[in-house]
């Protein structure tokens, strides 16, 4: 078991129950392209093998299944229920952490997917000197 998959853990029960403390604020809207459902990134995964651990402690993973790797190895999923038109099938029944995406305050690796109406409205060092 790789610390990076022990950390992903952590990360998935950390989300649940601890309160971040560097906050970016989200703007935009959301132009239902259905990608946050198609790309879902998961820090730390890198195997079949580490997802279904993942769906045995958290079942809602089970809906999950992989479309793909990113640059540094790690599993990209993709969502069951998704439609092709980009729709959620079980909408009024989609689980806590899809009512909430994108969270209006997130933390790190604060960052949307390519194309996402959304954006995390980062400040950088120089934006702290601007006058009010
Ligand atoms: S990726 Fe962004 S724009 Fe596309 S469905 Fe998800 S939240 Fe909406
Ligand atoms: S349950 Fe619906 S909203 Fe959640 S990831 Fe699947 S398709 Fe998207």
């Amino acid at each position: 078991m790789s610390m990076d998959f022990v950390k992903s853990i952590y990360y998935e029960i950390k989300s649940y129950f601890v309160p971040e403390k560097l906050k970016y604020p989200i703007d935009g809207k959301c132009l239902k392209c259905g990608n946050c459902c198609r790309q879902i990134r998961c820090y730390g995964l890198k195997n079949e093998r580490e997802l279904k651990f993942m769906q045995f402690i958290f079942p809602h993973y089970k809906r999950f299944y992989i479309n793909g790797t990113d640059e540094n190895g790690d599993i990209i999923l993709t969502c069951k229920f998704l439609s092709e038109e980009g729709k959620c099938n079980v909408y009024k029944k989609r689980p806590k952490v899809c009512r909430d995406y994108p969270k209006k305050i997130i933390s790190i690796n604060a960052q949307m997917l390519d194309g996402c109406g959304y954006r995390v409205m980062k400040k950088e060092f120089k934006d702290y000197f601007k006058s009010p």
